[in-house]
């Protein structure tokens, strides 16, 4: 993939060199630490060449973006009874609002707000004890990204802990309305984890791999989930990837895609790539200031744009 490889090279080099980084997520102090200037950039092709540029392979936390991995788990266990714990609508609102949980009686609107993804945890969890949902969590990521060394930092975990006031109450008020089936701190304790996993942009591309290629890891052949499936998720990619953001970022990417406060976007040009990106910076919704600028450079030099 010559070209891609220069343009991945070009883009690189390009946001390195800005001065507009956005702010780094400081809620906790391992996040606030993170140096802004980091930028990389993995795109993983159905022949399973990849493309990289500036820290793709340094590892930062995943954060939101493990939500696509957590729904696509859930949806495997239950099913389309999922859809009757979690909406899928997009939200409109930050990633962490409460005020639409009570109008809506508890039910989120989506998987990838803060309350969804709790919810969808939840699922997850019944039947089994924390570690071991925890474990699942952790060896579909191996599983997916080929390489059993990702894992997930306790320290960012344990402070998601010690200070997830507002995650706390979505959690109870959800609790409040039957939504979730298991004790919330157990719940929360298996999301604070899934969300300190540690990944590479080149790790987070080829985890990403089945959802551009009909549900197929396209280097195996193996299938991950049905066509179908892989479909609906990046459906719920492109409408609710980016919390309030999400309408900026089809507008502006044209690809399905899941951020997260680490700075990481995982993108999707079904048919064609995975691709990873991770600036630390973030915008005022939350989302990779130079994380979504690469990626609107790469679809628009390279025609990657779902909508042509
Ligand atoms: N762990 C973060 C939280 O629950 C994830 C938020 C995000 O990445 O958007 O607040």
């Amino acid at each position: 993939m010559p070209d891609l490889d220069r343009v991945v090279r070009e883009i690189a080099e390009e946001m390195r060199a800005r001065a507009d980084r956005g702010d780094v997520a400081t809620y906790i102090p391992e996040l606030a630490r993170v140096d802004p200037g980091c930028f990389g950039i993995a795109v993983v092709g159905g022949d399973g060449e990849v493309a990289v540029g500036g820290d793709a392979d340094m590892p930062f936390s995943i954060q939101s973006v493990s939500k696509v991995f957590t729904l696509t788990l859930a949806l495997g266990k239950i099913g389309n009874l999922l859809w009757k714990r979690v909406g899928r609508e997009p939200s409109g609102s930050p990633f962490n609002s409460i005020v639409q949980l009570e109008n809506e009686h508890g039910i989120p609107r989506n998987p990838f707000i803060n309350a969804g993804a709790i919810a969808v945890t939840d699922v997850i969890l019944s039947g089994h004890q924390p570690r071991e949902a925890l474990g699942e969590i952790l060896r579909f990521m191996r599983f997916l990204s080929e390489d059993p060394s990702i894992s997930i930092d306790e320290v960012v975990a344990a402070s998601e802990q010690r200070t997830g006031f507002r995650n706390r109450a979505l959690a109870n008020y959800m609790k409040s309305f039957g939504v979730l089936e298991n004790p919330v701190d157990y719940t929360l304790g298996v999301y604070f984890h899934h969300c300190a996993i540690t990944m590479s942009c080149r790790q987070l591309a080829m985890a990403g791999r089945f959802l551009a290629h009909n549900g197929r890891n396209p280097s195996t052949g193996f299938s991950v989930v049905s066509p179908e499936r892989a479909r609906r998720i990046n459906a719920i990619m492109l409408t609710c990837g980016h919390y309030d953001g999400s309408g900026e970022f089809a507008y502006r990417v044209g690809l399905p895609g899941k951020s997260g406060v680490g700075g990481g976007i995982l993108a999707v040009a079904p048919g064609r790539a995975s691709i990873a990106v991770w600036s630390p910076g973030l915008d005022a919704s939350g989302n990779s200031h130079l994380g979504r600028i690469a990626l609107e450079e790469l679809t628009r030099r390279l025609g990657w744009s779902i909508f042509g």
